[in-house]
């Protein structure tokens, strides 16, 4: 069995490949460059099975390309995890051209490039799993952040296409909308907006990265084989 994973080198990319490579996951992990993965925290060390490391900007078809051919070499592919993804946070009318193109091209953009590649690897296999990172964001809005998103609400509908197109195919495609999880992306919040959001939160509490590679090693494995198209959020009850 074979994963892949985008922005793996840490966070919550770096959990899901270390809980499935705990499920037995042979992994292709992403980042922008290979030296992501040994430069802070390791998350080399927490793999036991084979593990092949890729720099690739995901935001480039031509790099995804080549990255996906080198992939394609290992075998079959089993899961793809659409998780690589940025903020570039500000009020819609303050907002620079170039920050609304550059969050779009790295968090959707990206989907399409990898979606397609590995869809029709899998397509071909007749089964897969394909499972994109959206947010809450995506869900409901959210005030400084227009281009995160758009991006992850364009996600939650890619989801649903992929899921009609694949389908019949045996292939199956889910996202999973995340609250607010503790990772570098949520310190860069103002704590006004920290405090805002935890107040919204039933569980009163963050989420951590594991929350999320559990419900992606769900998503991933057939105890979900009868789930797909669907938007998944997990956010200690943000929204209700
Ligand atoms: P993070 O910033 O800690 O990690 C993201 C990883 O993606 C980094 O290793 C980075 O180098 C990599 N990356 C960025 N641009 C890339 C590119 N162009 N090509 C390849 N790799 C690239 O972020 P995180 O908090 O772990 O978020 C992971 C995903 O979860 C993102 O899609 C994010 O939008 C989503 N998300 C996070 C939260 C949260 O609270 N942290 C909430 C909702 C959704």
């Amino acid at each position: 069995m074979l994963a892949i994973i985008t922005g793996a080198a840490r966070s919550i990319g770096a959990a899901i490949a270390v809980k499935l490579s705990q499920e037995g996951y042979n992994l292709a992990l992403i980042d922008l460059n290979e030296s992501a993965f040994t430069e802070n925290n390791n998350i080399l060390n927490q793999i036991k099975t084979d593990v092949t490391v890729c720099g690739c900007d995901v935001s480039n078809y031509t790099q995804c390309e080549e990255t996906v051919n080198k992939i394609k070499a290992l075998g079959t592919i089993d899961v793809l995890v659409n998780n690589a993804g940025i903020t570039s946070d500000g009020l819609l009318v303050r907002m620079s051209e170039e920050n609304y193109d550059k969050v779009i091209a790295v968090n959707q953009k990206s989907v399409f490039n990898m979606t397609k590649l590995v869809g029709a690897v899998m397509m071909k296999q007749r089964s897969g799993s394909i499972i994109n990172i959206s947010s809450v964001a995506g869900l409901y809005g959210n005030a400084g952040q227009f281009n995160y998103s758009a991006s992850k609400g364009a996600i939650i509908a890619m989801t649903m296409t992929t899921a009609k197109e694949l389908g019949p195919r045996g292939v199956r495609c889910n996202a999973i909308a995340p609250g607010f999880i503790s990772t570098p992306m949520t310190d860069k919040l103002s704590p006004d907006m920290q405090k805002k959001m935890l107040e919204a939160v039933a569980l009163g509490r963050y989420g951590e990265v594991q929350d999320v590679a559990n419900l992606a090693a769900f998503l991933a494995s057939d105890k979900s084989s009868y789930i797909t198209g669907q938007t998944i959020e997990i956010s200690g009850g943000l929204s209700m």
